[in-house]
């Protein structure tokens, strides 16, 4: 796909080449976060200056998992939980492609927590962009691997009782070679990280933390999406390459973000194909441009 440069001129939002239009009106309610991070995807990848032709998105299933449906590129919309497998696979096929996961919470650390965690420890070369909004929204709000301490949802409505995820740490300690937070109240630093992120290599994890208006909110007792946002802005704290074990969130407590991780680890694909080139010696043929196998 040619990038779109006069959408401007025509009248259209700048972001409008980079959705598919006719998809609209999207399905999120009023003032869930998604759409803002979309926002900065879209926004980071007319600013990172890539060929969207090599550019393909997956997603799992769930409110997040819409936007790969949304997004004006070869785009999955994949099961419940296999989004990470679905674009391991694609990167081992089509290695030129910069293949971007994007998916919820309850997507990727619950259904999908396996793949995730094996993915980073091979530093497996995807950018995933997970929006944590600490329950599982589209299903109907139950408790996820995600939601703070005393936090209500659908199952455990006296509050949850078990301890969340903290995913920065985890990617952290699979050993993802990029790894930030942010909110979706902070539009310029998470655009920033996502183009970051897309010049990077192996796997490199972007978590957002975005209102559910409907459920979470609504269970909570929050008030709105924008309530959550002015919280956010109350509470969040930029702390860029702090230890990961020093971001794990309590229920309404602060939020740690910024960039935590960013190193050059060999990573799966390197280290693939260096493997190959010790062990088969000639006999090994790097993969062609245009993807696929040749071994003789
Ligand atoms: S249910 Fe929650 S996460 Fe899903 S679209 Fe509505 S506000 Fe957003």
């Amino acid at each position: 796909m040619t990038q779109d440069l006069t959408s401007q001129q025509q009248g259209q939002h700048p972001i409008a080449p980079y959705l598919r239009m006719d998809r609209m009106p999207h399905i999120w309610c009023p003032t869930c976060g998604i759409g803002t991070v979309v926002k900065c995807f879209a926004t980071a990848l007319e600013e990172s200056d890539v060929d969207l032709d090599k550019v393909a998105i997956t997603s799992g299933i769930g409110c997040t998992g819409r936007v790969a449906g949304y997004m004006n590129l070869d785009a999955f919309h994949t099961t419940h939980g296999r989004a990470i497998p679905f674009a391991t696979g694609l990167k081992l096929g089509r290695p030129e492609l910069e293949v971007v996961v994007f998916s919820g919470d309850g997507d990727l650390s619950g259904i999908g927590g396996n793949h995730f965690i094996h993915a980073a420890r091979r530093n497996m070369d995807l950018l995933v962009i997970l929006v944590n909004n600490f329950i599982y929204g589209m299903t109907g709000g139950q408790n996820a691997p995600t939601t703070p301490p005393g936090a209500r949802s659908s199952t455990m409505p006296f509050g949850n009782f078990e301890r969340p995820f903290n995913l920065p740490h985890l990617a952290a300690s699979c050993g993802a070679s990029f790894v930030s937070r942010w909110t979706c109240l902070h539009i310029r630093r998470l655009t920033k990280s996502i183009r970051m992120a897309l010049r990077g290599k192996g796997f490199r994890f972007i978590e957002v933390i975005a209102p559910c208006s409907t459920l979470y909110a609504r269970l909570n007792r929050l008030g709105s999406g924008l309530n959550l946002m002015q919280f956010y802005h109350d509470n969040a704290q930029i702390r860029h390459n702090i230890d990961t074990r020093e971001v794990s969130m309590d229920y309404q407590g602060n939020i740690v973000c910024g960039n935590f991780v960013n190193d050059e680890n060999p990573t799966y694909l390197d280290m693939m194909h260096n493997h190959y080139e010790k062990t088969l010696g000639e006999r090994y043929k790097p993969m062609p441009p245009e993807g696929g196998w040749i071994h003789e």
